[in-house]
């Protein structure tokens, strides 16, 4: 029932591992003393599973085309493209970025993540009663947002991608840290006073989230 199936093998593969790449296919990795067999034994037996992760590889792809040429601004789809003559490293106006290389993406991000971040935040800290000490943005894909011990709060400039309510909820979230550093009980129902449709921020960052790394 699996049309592309790729087994590698390696001695420094410890334990079966099941990925699924680029067109739907899998790619199995697996330790030099698993025969082939057992592997396609082992699809077999996660076959209903794997079935749903390559719907999910190739409904993935088929957003990624819609966006071919756009990208995720504040939840919207926004021209994007590139202009080897542009003298500055880019011009955002309302008929969409204009890159003079598309190295400088990371740059957009991150001015309008600190434009768009910053104000919200220092809006739900003083609202919340919860000081930070600093807030920096960076471009990673690990987390959209963390918050330490010494109050220091970061963001992923990536976050700008996403609708204004999600932002807005992962800046709640991480300004509730202040006062809980960590995800108790508690921690949640002071997320959900102060952003009631978390939930659905979740979720949308859950389906989402990587449509804000296409470029
Ligand atoms: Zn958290």
């Amino acid at each position: 029932m699996f049309e592309k199936i790729e087994i590698k093998r390696d001695k420094n593969i410890k334990r079966l591992k099941i990925e699924v790449k680029e067109g739907g296919s899998l790619l199995i990795s697996a330790p030099m003393f698993l025969s082939e067999s057992k592997c396609i034994e082992f699809v077999g037996q996660n076959a209903k599973k794997l079935s749903k992760m390559i719907e999910r590889q190739l409904s993935f792809e088929q957003k990624r085309e819609e966006l071919s040429g756009h990208f995720l601004y504040v939840g919207k789809k926004t021209k994007i493209d590139v202009d080897t003559a542009l003298k500055r490293k880019y011009i955002f106006s309302q008929t969409g970025l204009t890159l003079s290389d598309s190295r400088h993406f990371s740059a957009f991000l991150l001015d309008e993540a600190k434009r768009i971040i910053t104000p919200k935040l220092h809006d739900v800290a003083s609202f919340y009663g919860a000081p930070f000490e600093n807030v920096s943005f960076r471009d990673t894909k690990s987390r959209w947002g963390s918050c330490s011990a010494k109050r220091n709060l970061n963001f992923s400039t990536r976050l700008i991608g996403a609708p204004k309510s999600v932002i807005e909820y992962v800046v709640i979230h991480e300004v509730c840290h202040l006062k809980e550093l960590n995800h108790s009980k508690r921690f949640w129902e002071q997320v959900k006073i102060l952003a009631p449709h978390y939930r659905e921020s979740e979720r949308w960052l859950k389906e989402n989230g990587r449509f804000l790394f296409i470029h």
